[in-house]
């Protein structure tokens, strides 16, 4: 059955974070160890990564991903790209150039950031960059996934809407028509930072307003801080319908 794994919960520091002893930092709880955001869509044999953060690796041999067809990058912060490198087993195996979808302005980085990726230096991962936009399908095996305009602060940014799930991260507000475009959803995986939010990011009152305008059937977070405690703590604060994200969660399309 085609379905998203969560690969990675947490906001660009991860969770625990570096020289941090609080409490979810310093909890056993499995569900406290969070990777940088990013998830697997899957589709028949088909595996589409949704970015490929500095965790990338050990998200994808945790997962056990033995094959990977593209990677849809939301947008360029290294919390969501800095792991492309690794890539290259995948390229190496499957003899192929990895299709990258992503927004122009994001190929403009890769193409920078990367540069060595786009010789013909041997060994370097090769990237396929499909270039798309706000509005574009994107077909990938039997799943047709509407691209959605999120803005992360001022940065315009990718979401998508694949069936009755919408996967939103990094989002600060979400235009009209992306708003018109989540009606009648089943799962809504929406970021949520902290409790007080940022110039880019919104906090869980803020990301509460957006469940209550679209009223999904559930609502998944993620892009989480370690400040807003142990996830069984956070759990019981939310309402109904909503659940606190963790990595290797499964959400059936
Ligand atoms: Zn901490
Ligand atoms: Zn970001
Ligand atoms: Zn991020």
């Amino acid at each position: 059955m085609a379905h998203l794994r969560l690969t990675g919960t947490a906001t660009s520091q991860g969770v625990p974070v570096i020289g941090c002893h609080c409490a979810a930092c310093s909890s056993t709880d499995p569900r406290d160890r969070r990777y940088r955001t990013s998830a697997v869509l899957y589709a028949g044999e088909a595996r589409l990564a949704i970015d490929a953060g500095p965790d990338f690796r050990s998200q994808m041999l945790r997962a056990q991903v033995d094959r990977l067809d593209g990677i849809l990058l939301t947008h360029e912060h290294n919390d969501h790209t800095a792991g492309i490198d690794d890539v290259r087993p995948y390229c190496f195996m499957q003899g192929v150039d990895m299709p990258v979808y992503c927004l122009p302005r994001v190929a403009g980085e890769l193409r920078e950031r990367f540069a060595y990726t786009f010789t013909n230096y041997p060994g370097v991962p090769r990237l396929d960059v499909r270039e798309c936009t706000f509005g574009d399908r994107l077909d990938f095996a039997e799943l047709d996934l509407e691209l959605l305009r999120v803005d992360h602060g001022r940065l315009p940014i990718l979401g998508f809407r694949v069936n009755d799930l919408a996967y939103l991260t990094d989002v600060k507000t979400l235009p009209e028509p992306t708003i018109a475009s989540l009606q009648n959803l089943d799962t809504l995986v929406i970021s949520s930072l902290n409790h007080y939010g940022t110039h880019s990011h919104l906090s869980v009152a803020e990301t509460m307003n957006y469940v209550t305008l679209l009223q999904p059937r559930r609502t998944v977070l993620f892009h989480l801080s370690h400040r807003l405690g142990p996830h069984a703590e956070f759990q019981s604060t939310l309402p109904a319908g909503v659940y606190v994200g963790y990595d290797g969660m499964r959400l059936d399309l």
